[in-house]
Formats: C-alpha cells, sequence, structure tokens
C-alpha cells in the first residue's frame, strides 16, 4: 500500500492589526495555503489543532496546490484534519496540539 501523504489546503497565518488605543495586535486568519503564499504570508498554523506545519508544493511541476503537513506526528495523530487521526480506527478523540503554535 502506498504512504498517503497529508495534504491540508487550507492553514492559519498571522496577520497583525492595529489595536484599539494604538499598537498591533496579531491574530490568526483561515485561507487557502496557495492565498498565503501569494500575498507573502511567512507564519503558519493547523487551522484545526493549531499545531505547527509546514508548506509543501510550492514549486510543483504538476500545477498542483500547495499545502501544508503537521510537522508532529503527535499532531497528526489527534487532529480532525490529520492523516493519522483520520485512519484511526479506536475511537480516539481529536483535541488541539499540546504545543501550539501562538
Ligand atoms: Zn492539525
Amino acid at each position: 500500500m502506498a504512504l498517503e501523504r497529508e495534504k491540508i489546503y487550507e492553514c492559519e497565518v498571522r496577520r497583525r492589526r492595529v489595536k484599539q488605543g494604538g499598537g498591533y495586535e496579531s491574530y490568526w486568519k483561515v485561507k487557502t495555503v496557495a492565498a498565503a503564499l501569494s500575498d507573502g504570508d511567512t507564519e503558519f498554523r493547523c487551522k484545526d489543532c493549531f499545531g505547527a506545519v509546514k508548506v509543501l508544493g510550492k514549486n510543483s511541476k504538476t500545477g498542483e496546490a500547495p499545502y501544508v503537513e503537521h510537522k508532529v506526528a503527535l499532531d497528526s495523530a489527534y487532529c480532525v484534519n490529520g492523516l493519522i487521526f483520520r485512519a484511526s480506527t479506536d475511537g480516539r478523540a481529536a483535541r488541539l496540539s499540546p504545543n501550539p503554535v501562538e
């Protein structure tokens, strides 16, 4: 059986906005990975478990959309969008990453 790769086409990116009363605050916004890359975003996390992700497929020669996958297998094992979680058959419950990107 071929090993399936985890491919998540939506992620959260860190954005900054002007805070009421001055200064800036950061917040997370859901976007497709393709839109995030064309907007020049550099900080990403999983939109479901807030775990760290890496961006892949940026220079796809086949024209496939870029995507993210979890950096940490434990996040994938308990994220609703995780490949390991979706393949699990033990009825486990999804949860947030124990080491979220904040
Ligand atoms: Zn996740």
